[in-house]
């Protein structure tokens, strides 16, 4: 074995005292229950399995510094099913899980205008034979959570399931808990959608209060949408590969065209959405920089406000009509200066003279000026 090099003479004597290298967290282990029960198809659990920043699986097996000890139970994900998995819901309800972060999936139905049965339900309840209803649900575990995050359009705004004419009533959380509802530690249902949720945000969001949780992070920051801020502050739009193409009026007409799809349906530049910068998986996607037209499946007024999906938007008639004029203009003298940059300067060449005007400056007898030349004098 090669020895060790002596510590330098030159080194500064650093004093370590024996510290650890980070902050405990404030709390040793928090749980996350993620109902899947709401009206949806299960979709943002499948999305979320496709983070990278975090991965499901660096959080939940301890792989970044800084957060407590992280038990996911999900129906979907979970090894447990039945009771074995239900034993983690009771417990919650019960307060026997401190902290827990509740994730709700799916929109909330509602349960009191129907005439028999039950719209969506998970379990069994023992002494009535039963099924629990989502709300039920909702409404033992909702007052017992640490946070509560709301996982794709459906469970933040409604979705799909709450289109007009759908007869379960159905909503996203904050309509069923209520916009200023607070959970036990003061923070606002923090809503992440997406049709399905982009996967980095949503773990992103998880990954943010469980380092609040461990009093490392500040207050999480939503807008008025109860968004985190972070993430929805920028519209589709201004985040897409397509943008110089909108600029310069230059419209795709057809599906497969690279240019910008708004004449085909697409609502980017009025979409709070930033999967034009993020990409969907890996960096990679983003629906219009990979040929879908946005239909706006992250906002509160989706789907209704959007449809028919693949009509050009009303907003943009005018808009894409005013950039057009200027947009050609614009393309005109840009290809001309394209065309001017693309051509090297004529003075690179390999003949015996020079041409580059390079001219020093030569030293007149005293009593002259010195003659001094422009550089470009042979340009
Ligand atoms: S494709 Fe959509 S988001 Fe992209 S530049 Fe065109 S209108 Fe904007
Ligand atoms: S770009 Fe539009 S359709 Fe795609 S995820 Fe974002 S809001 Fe939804």
């Amino acid at each position: 074995m090669p020895e060790a090099n002596p510590p330098s003479p030159h080194a500064p004597e650093v004093s370590r005292p024996h510290e650890p290298a980070q902050k405990a967290p404030a709390v040793k282990e928090v749980h996350i229950i993620w109902v899947t029960a709401g009206l949806s198809c299960d979709g943002d659990t499948v999305s979320t399995t496709a983070a990278t920043l975090p991965s499901i699986e660096d959080v939940v097996m301890g792989n970044i510094p800084g957060l407590p000890k992280v038990h996911l139970h999900n129906p979907v994900l979970s090894y447990e099913v039945g009771e074995e998995l239900m034993k983690y819901w009771y417990m919650a309800a019960e307060g026997k899980l401190d902290p827990f972060v509740l994730v709700i999936e799916g929109s909330i139905p509602n349960e009191k205008i129907k005439k028999e049965g039950y719209w969506a339900a998970q379990g069994t309840d023992k002494e009535t034979g039963q099924p629990i209803t989502t709300c039920e649900w909702i409404d033992r575990l909702a007052p017992k959570a640490w946070a509560v995050v709301c996982a794709g359009t459906c469970a933040t705004y409604g979705g799909i399931h709450a289109m007009q004419g759908n007869p379960t009533g159905a909503m996203g959380l904050a309509d069923y808990l209520g916009w200023n509802w607070r959970s036990t530690a003061g923070i606002p249902i923090v809503n992440v959608p997406g049709c399905p949720v982009q996967p980095d945000n949503m773990m992103e969001t998880v990954l943010y209060l469980l380092y609040q949780a461990a009093g490392l992070a500040p207050m999480i920051p939503v807008d008025d949408k109860l968004r985190p801020t972070w993430l929805f502050g920028k519209t589709v739009h201004e985040g897409c590969d397509r943008a110089g193409y909108y600029e310069q009026g230059d419209f795709a007409h057809e599906y497969g065209s690279p240019k910008c799809l708004v004449k085909i349906g697409c609502w980017g530049p009025v979409v709070n959405c930033n999967v034009t910068k993020r990409g969907w998986m890996d960096g990679v996607g983003g629906c219009p920089n990979v040929g879908g037209i946005c239909i706006a499946c992250t906002m509160p007024g989706f789907p209704d406000k959007f449809m028919p999906f693949m009509d050009e938007p009303p907003g943009a008639k005018i808009s894409s009509a005013a950039i057009g004029s200027y947009g050609r203009m614009i393309r005109f003298l840009r290809a001309f200066t394209n065309h001017t940059s693309n051509n090297e300067p004529k003075w690179r060449h390999p003949r015996p003279e020079l041409t580059t005007g390079y001219h020093p400056t030569t030293y007149a007898p005293p009593g002259k000026s010195p003659q001094r030349r422009s550089v470009f004098a042979k340009l």
